[in-house]
């Protein structure tokens, strides 16, 4: 899924369950159950070769990446207002198998446990190339997270 609704639901996570013992296993375990739903993200394309690595690469650095951490900034402040350290835990828990599997994708690196690691995550993950059938659980995600928090 894109990093705004991965990110978002880590935050949620973290802030509604303050012990990271807890809140780190269920926020990775929310990673791999939103990869599994289709989805439409940046990425998509990629394996068909409709669309660059370099396209992917900079509509994730310019626009979902960031837009991931306003959200998270704007929807969990912290108790005066300032960044709330547990949001952004599980921002950074939530984003933790992207961010390992971004070498992979974007710099061709290989070497054993990395090239596991993207092939369980590649097995996990259900793309659609359909934006709309793609993007509705994702505004739905949003919805429930902005409800919940
Ligand atoms: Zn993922």
């Amino acid at each position: 899924m894109l990093s705004i609704a991965h990110g978002t639901t880590g935050a949620l996570i973290a802030t509604l369950i303050p012990n990271p013992i807890i809140s780190t296993p269920l926020i990775l375990a929310s990673h791999f159950v939103q990869d599994h739903i289709p989805h439409w993200d940046v990425g998509q394309g990629l394996t068909s070769k409709k669309k660059s690595k370099k396209a992917a690469f900079f509509q994730e650095l310019l626009l979902d990446f960031p837009a991931s951490i306003l959200l998270v900034y704007l929807w969990f402040p912290g108790p005066s207002g300032q960044i709330n350290p547990l949001a952004f835990y599980g921002w950074f828990i939530a984003l933790l198998p992207d961010f390992i599997e971004f070498p992979y994708l974007f710099l061709n690196l290989r070497f054993p446990l990395l090239n596991k690691f993207a092939k369980l995550h590649t097995s996990i993950h259900k793309s659609t190339p359909n934006i709309f059938k793609g993007l509705w659980p994702q505004a739905l995600t949003l919805l429930l997270v902005y409800l919940l928090k």
